[in-house]
């Protein structure tokens, strides 16, 4: 008997239909003999309209009522899958983030799993309960009820399977496995059989949407095997572990692209000890991330500084930056949110030369000036006008011959 963690995202829960199939799929893992905890997020779109509905009700609204607010959707779900199950004759229970315990810290939006007490799941599995799991939830030493981050009830499921020790963590999506690129941009898009969790963790950073990166972050640390596969057919999947040497072989296993990007430039800064760390605290104290930073060499002792941010987050680090820019003597800050980053993954990066090279040759043989580059061990990655987005990504995929499994 194995303990299988089932995960199914919003469209595999967008209607009772939906739901029944999910049964069904539950349902099938019980009868191979096994213990069975599954995870929903809320039906598709759900968690939109509760954060619309939040900033139609005040322009900043109260964090601790908007992530108890938004957290409701999940609610939804794993009381309807098991009512269905139920009412098909299986002993199913639902459980909130609360009645687990999956405890958090305070981090509201983006609250961290610090402990799951599995006690209660494991009594109700003992007496052959499914148990239904809200995802993307949890609550805090002070009974707050807290939320991890859009996407995550990706992580809810991987943090359960390793708190409950499960042989396997199922990710079932719209699509069905990891793809060398979204194949709505490239249609020679291959899917992978298998990918290594460091390879996941910088596609999911860089654009892949496919599974939120703190829950491969979580995978990798305790160990766990994470299958990506479709709820709407038993065909293909991919296998999310740990790096073997058929990995290596390859250069690039993917290629992505992220549009929500725009870059913000600090023009003729005073080049001294100091500055970087008066541009960029602000906006860390605003919760911005920032991604690539480049400072070019200085001339003078003035340099420029450009880096770029979410481009939902632009406005608001747009006003930032302003303020400090002008308090530190900068000429001016100009923003660009026409961009796009795309960037090459691999593994094989580590121990093959000229994999930059390639990457900028290719760019170069369409055209695409590329503004800022930004390295990792095992990634590269480009900004680029965003509507090269499409271009880049293809010529990128033929280059480094992906669409063929070698
Ligand atoms: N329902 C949440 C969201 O839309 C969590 C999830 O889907 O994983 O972000
Ligand atoms: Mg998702």
């Amino acid at each position: 008997m194995a303990l299988v963690v089932q995960k199914f995202g919003g469209t595999s829960v967008a209607d009772i239909d939906k739901i029944k199939n999910v049964a069904a799929k539950a349902i099938r893992e019980k009868k191979a003999g096994n213990e069975v905890v599954v995870v929903l997020s809320a039906m598709a779109g759900e968690t939109d309209r509760l954060i619309a509905l939040a900033h139609k009700a005040a322009e900043s609204p109260n964090e601790r009522e908007y992530d108890s607010l938004i957290s409701t959707g999940e609610h939804v779900t794993v009381t309807l899958l098991a009512i269905v199950l139920n009412s098909m004759g299986y002993r199913a229970k639902s459980f909130l983030g609360f009645q687990v315990k999956i405890l958090t810290d305070k981090a509201y939006k983006k609250a961290r799993i610090s402990l799951i007490d599995t006690d209660a799941i494991k009594k109700e599995l003992k007496h052959g309960t499914i148990a239904v799991v809200a995802g993307f939830q949890g609550v805090d030493e002070d009974n707050n009820i807290t939320t991890l981050g859009r996407g995550g009830s990706d992580t809810s499921a991987v943090a359960l399977a390793a708190a409950l020790n499960a042989d396997q963590c199922d990710i079932y999506t719209d699509v069905d496995g990891v793809y060398t690129t979204d194949p709505n941009v490239c249609n020679k898009a291959r899917r992978l059989d298998k990918i290594s969790y460091d390879e996941m963790l910088e596609m999911a950073m860089t654009g892949a949407k496919v599974l939120q990166p703190r829950s491969v972050e979580m995978a990798k640390k305790y160990n766990v095997p994470v299958y990506v596969k479709s709820t709407f057919s038993d065909k293909g999947g991919t296998l999310v572990t740990k790096e073997d040497k058929d990995m290596e072989k390859e250069i690039i296993s993917g290629i992505t692209y992220d549009r929500d990007q725009a870059k913000i430039t600090v023009v003729h800064v005073p080049d001294k000890p100091g500055v970087a760390a008066s541009l960029f605290t602000p906006l860390s104290e605003h919760n911005i991330s920032v991604d690539m930073i480049i400072q070019n060499v200085s001339a003078e002792g003035f340099t420029d500084l450009t880096f770029t941010v979410s481009k939902k987050e632009m406005k608001e680090a747009q006003k930032i930056v302003d303020a400090t820019a002008k308090a530190v003597g900068a000429k001016k800050v100009e923003v660009d949110d026409d961009v796009a980053k795309v960037s090459i993954i691999g593994v094989g990066m580590v121990s093959h030369s000229g994999v930059a090279a390639k990457m900028f040759k290719t760019m170069a043989n369409e055209s695409i000036n590329i503004m800022m580059i930004s390295t990792s061990e095992i990634k590269i990655s480009c900004i680029i006008k965003r509507k090269y987005t499409e271009l880049a990504v293809t010529a990128l995929h033929d280059a480094f011959g992906l669409e063929k499994k070698k």
